[in-house]
């Protein structure tokens, strides 16, 4: 019942939101009633729980395409860890969500397929590139989903769209089966209207996994254990680089607000610094265009998807496929990460970024020495207009200029709802030590 409802209740609002690329209906009805008949205990608190997937990670038997026109026709016929780890849990997978394409994009307009819109205002975009996760989960599409996070794709359309999204510490979840865009800095994690729900998610997809060379060993504890909403003495760090310039004044304030709730529950918060932050945004866009262009060699007109016919030779399949199937982001991505790598050019770019990368993670080291989070805004703005940036990538990398460094220091990072500006939801952010989310769900359940 519980899937024909979610169901029925996606196929209601997907004209107003397009979050969806495919419904995978039947398989999921299939699902739920191989758990009707196994019957559910109490002991699985997500079993028959509908959920929807990011369209990057691979679902066997469910078309995948990453928003692309280069994948618009792969089905695979394997699935990702995250989906073996799904179906173990019996959660029911409804569909796959719309995104960025190959997840490169902070808007979820570069999609190949359709525009979504944010869940408060139909007229903004719902962030990026996990934007069809976030705007399903807002709208009420399905209670939770999974999105990744490689720059910010998490937690930027979270705070747009006014739920709980976590990017996991790097390692904490397993990436095989997520279709890469920058291997370095790639994390699957959970995206729910709250964070008791968020930190279940959680737990159902974490663990080692020796079929991802990244893959942490670190053993995973119950995130739901220290949800007392107890945090008296906790210390929380807030960088004044990331109250600065760039970020809009009513989020600016409601992050000062959240600073208060902290101090009024018994915890103390003081200001800090990361003073290499700033170059984040530089680094990121070298180091995740590097690893994307290597990544996205693979896709070639024969292996997988789209093949052009309007080809004469070996060569014209190569480079047609490659043109007409991959968008205009896709394609600058490709060309910026070439450049970066190429003979002359690497120890002035990708070389330097890794140092400067290494700089901006002592950054956090530093901070971690004596306080237990640190928080700002999830992004400087609220949600901007469909259409608004789309010309401007310049202004849309900016975007990320917040969640950035945490994907560069691989630390986990969230985004809890914290009031509105402007109408639109402000998230904030909060990062912990490494495979330290514990400590964030406390805080963030403490918040909320
Ligand atoms: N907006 C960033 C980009 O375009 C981050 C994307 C992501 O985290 N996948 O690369």
């Amino acid at each position: 019942d519980l899937t024909q409802a979610t169901l029925n209740r996606i196929n209601e609002t997907e004209k107003d939101v397009d979050s969806f690329i495919t419904i995978s209906d039947e398989k999921a009805l299939e699902q739920a009633k191989a758990i009707d008949l196994k019957g559910i205990t109490e002991s699985n608190p997500l079993a028959g729980i509908p959920i929807g997937i990011k369209d990057n990670i691979v679902t066997k038997d469910i078309l995948t395409t990453a928003a692309s026109k280069m994948l618009h026709n792969f089905n695979p016929i394997y699935d990702a860890t995250v989906m073996d780890k799904v179906y173990q849990a019996d959660m029911i997978p409804v569909g796959k969500l719309n995104m960025d394409e190959f997840a490169m994009g902070a808007s979820t307009e570069t999609s190949y397929f359709k525009k979504t819109k944010n869940a408060w205002d139909h007229s903004k975009v719902p962030g990026g590139s996990s934007g069809g996760s976030a705007a399903a989960v807002a709208a009420g599409q399905i209670p939770v989903s999974l999105g990744s996070d490689t720059g910010g794709s998490i937690r930027q359309p979270a705070s747009f769209n006014g739920i709980v999204g976590m990017k996991p510490t790097y390692g904490r979840v397993s990436r095989f089966g997520l279709i890469a865009f920058s291997s370095s800095l790639d994390q699957i994690g959970p995206m729910t209207r709250n964070v008791q729900d968020n930190a279940l998610a959680l737990n159902a997809i974490s663990g080692f996994d020796e079929k991802d060379g990244t893959s942490a060993g670190a053993s995973v504890p119950d995130f739901t254990a220290g949800l007392t909403g107890d945090i008296k003495g906790m210390k929380v760090a807030l960088p004044k680089e990331y109250l600065g310039e760039g970020v809009d004044a009513g989020v600016r304030e409601a992050v000062l607000k959240a600073a208060e709730t902290f101090k009024s529950l018994g915890a103390t918060v003081e200001e800090v610094s990361l003073p290499h932050s700033k170059y984040g945004v530089a680094v990121y866009y070298i180091i995740a265009s590097s690893e994307a262009s290597s990544n996205l060699q693979r896709f070639d007109g024969i292996r997988y998807g789209y093949r052009s016919e309007n080809v004469k030779n070996l060569e014209d399949v190569y480079v047609n496929s490659r043109s007409e199937g991959f968008g205009i982001e896709v394609k600058r991505r490709i060309m910026l990460g070439t450049f970066s790598l190429s003979a002359g050019y690497y120890d002035a770019y990708f070389k330097k970024a890794g140092q400067v990368r290494t700089l901006i993670k002592q950054d956090f080291d530093t901070v971690f020495e004596k306080y237990d989070i640190i928080i700002g805004p999830a992004s400087p703005t609220v949600a901007f207009g469909l259409g608004e940036n789309i010309n401007d990538p310049i202004t849309m990398y900016m975007n990320d200029l917040l969640t950035i460094p945490v994907n560069l220091a691989g630390l986990p990072g969230m985004s809890v709802p914290a009031g509105f500006s402007e109408g639109l939801p402000v998230g904030l952010q909060i990062i912990g030590k490494p495979f330290d989310e514990s400590t964030m769900y406390k805080a963030a359940y403490a918040f909320e």
